[in-house]
């Protein structure tokens, strides 16, 4: 399905995009700032990723942390995966959730 969103058959809330890496906005929102950043190149999650997609994986953490300057969230922000059903992932297209604007409780839930 987010491959339908990168190809613009779905459309999206773009936030930033480049030759690797497309960032959109949450459709459902749970804090001000909630994007999701996903490689371009299919990849079921983190389970499924390969030591080849080592580089794009540490890339998507910093095109988080550029995202979380420009909105001037850095007092505290999270960047999450979930991983596999059991921690409510429902998207099998890997994606990075970059969380901020509010509180952020530890541990999550
Ligand atoms: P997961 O639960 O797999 O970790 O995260 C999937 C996320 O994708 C959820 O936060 C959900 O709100 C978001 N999402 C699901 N479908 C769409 C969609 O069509 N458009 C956008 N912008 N977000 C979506």
């Amino acid at each position: 399905m987010f491959c339908n969103i990168i190809a613009g058959k779905i459309p999206s809330k773009k936030v930033y995009e480049d030759d690797k890496t497309y960032a959109f906005e949450d459709i459902n929102p749970k804090a001000p700032t909630h994007v999701l950043i996903i490689p371009k190149k299919h990849i079921v999650g983190l389970k499924e990723a390969e030591a080849a997609d080592t580089e794009l994986l540490g890339y998507c953490q910093i095109v988080a942390a550029k995202i979380a300057r420009e909105r001037g969230i850095e007092d505290g922000y999270r960047t999450v995966y979930n991983v596999g059903p059991g921690a409510g992932q429902s998207v099998f297209h890997l994606h990075l959730h970059l969380l901020g604007g509010r509180k952020l409780a530890w541990p999550p839930g």
